[in-house]
């Protein structure tokens, strides 16, 4: 963690996810803090997509507790509902693996109707942000246009206003940018690591390892359900303690 981090804004605590036997996530602990971007690495099928979507409370975990720092906190049993864990919503938000754009409205609808329908803000102030955030990422001549016509890098730095449109505390990030051609992946990452030098707060699952070595303060290593390594992104991409973090490293960073 670097100097820019500070107090705690989430805690994860035992958090345990099953689908049917399949059983995901087994006990996983993990704190970030103010200003820290944490980089959630780890094998295909280790469960990081899961844990983001508990965390935005779009999945709801068995057992475990995730808990915002002023609230809201989500003690999960089995009775817990969907609706309960929705409050996690109130301070994080996501930006997904596909950019998750309604095909039917224009990039400016995408972006505020979760603000106007959900949050009820004042339409003038929404506009005023959307267009503030749409110039900041490069696509305020875009407003009007429609997905469809949008690159795969602009659709995805449209699903990041959409995010920051929220106003969250906590920024979640599932592989952004995965899906994309290789010559657009550089125009996402730049806005991602634009907003991690402002001090936005984020957990990023990634495969970009290079990147997560750039901008990340700490990584968490993720396998088997359970966080195997947690610690300075310098130190766990570098020189790694634990031997299944050392031969997921190396086989990310020399394929070949
Ligand atoms: P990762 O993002 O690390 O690749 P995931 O969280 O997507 O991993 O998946 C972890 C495991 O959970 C996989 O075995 C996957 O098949 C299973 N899984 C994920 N979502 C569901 C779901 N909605 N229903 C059943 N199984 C799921
Ligand atoms: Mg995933």
């Amino acid at each position: 963690m670097s100097s820019r981090t500070g107090a705690p804004l989430l805690t994860v605590t035992d958090l345990h996810k099953s689908f049917g036997a399949n059983q995901v996530l087994r006990g996983i602990d993990f704190t970030i803090h103010e200003g820290e971007v944490l980089a959630l690495i780890g094998p295909s099928g280790s469960g990081k997509t899961t844990a983001l979507r508990c965390l935005n409370g779009l999945e709801i975990a068995n057992q475990g507790t995730i808990a915002f720092a002023g609230g809201p906190s989500v003690k999960f049993d089995p009775k817990t509902t969907k609706k309960s864990a929705s409050v996690l919503r109130d301070r994080s938000a996501m930006v997904f693996q596909g950019h998750h754009l309604f095909p039917h409205l224009t990039v400016l609808q995408n972006v505020s109707i979760g603000p106007l329908e959900v949050q009820r803000r004042p339409k003038a102030e929404v506009m005023e942000q959307a267009a503030t955030l749409l110039d900041r990422v490069g696509l305020s001549e875009k407003a009007s246009a429609f997905p469809s016509s949008l690159s795969g890098g602009q659709q995805q730095r449209v699903g990041i206003v959409r995010a920051l449109m929220q106003k969250p505390d906590l920024l979640l990030f599932d592989e952004p940018t995965s899906a994309l051609d290789p010559e657009l992946v550089g125009e996402v990452l730049s806005v991602i690591k634009e907003l991690a030098s402002e001090g936005w707060s984020m957990l990023l699952v990634t495969h970009e390892l290079a990147f997560a070595r750039d901008v990340a303060d700490t990584v968490v290593f993720m396998d088997g359900g359970y966080v195997v390594e947690h610690g300075p992104a310098a130190q766990v991409l570098r020189s790694p303690s634990n031997p299944r973090t050392q031969s997921f490293v190396q086989r990310l960073l020399n394929p070949f």
